[in-house]
């Protein structure tokens, strides 16, 4: 069985992705830290990043440089926190890489 993620991946949950292509894919946070929260990940399930190879990680940040503009300007943030909770110990609840691409506000007072 699948992660909640990999469940978007084959269309069985609905999400609002904001980009895909062949091998990754970027949504919107159903429970969003500020408004346009995305997150982006690989198609295929890996638990942490070390487990991702090298081709699909760089496939991985290049979705990350296309998504963060796009994000910022939807959103007009003054900024991003892009971060990965790598782990359970760090935080992560879904057993699928995902990178969190957070908007940010002058003044918001967030961040890690
Ligand atoms: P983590 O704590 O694993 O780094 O982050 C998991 C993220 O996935 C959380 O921010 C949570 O709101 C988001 N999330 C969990 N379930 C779903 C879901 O079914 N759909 C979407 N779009 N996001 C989800």
């Amino acid at each position: 069985m699948s992660t909640i993620f990999g469940q978007i991946v084959s269309g069985d949950i609905p999400a609002r992705v904001v980009y895909e292509d062949e091998t990754t894919l970027a949504f919107l946070d159903a429970n969003p830290l500020a408004p346009g929260h995305t997150l982006v990940i690989p198609k295929e399930e890996y638990e942490r990043l070390n487990h991702v190879p090298d081709d699909v990680a760089s496939d991985l940040y290049a979705t990350l440089h296309r998504v963060v503009p796009a994000v910022e300007e939807a959103v007009d943030a003054d900024a991003t926190t892009v971060a990965f909770n790598n782990g359970e110990a760090a935080g992560q609840e879904v057993p699928h890489v995902h990178g969190h691409v957070i908007p940010r506000f002058e003044g918001d007072g967030g961040g890690p």
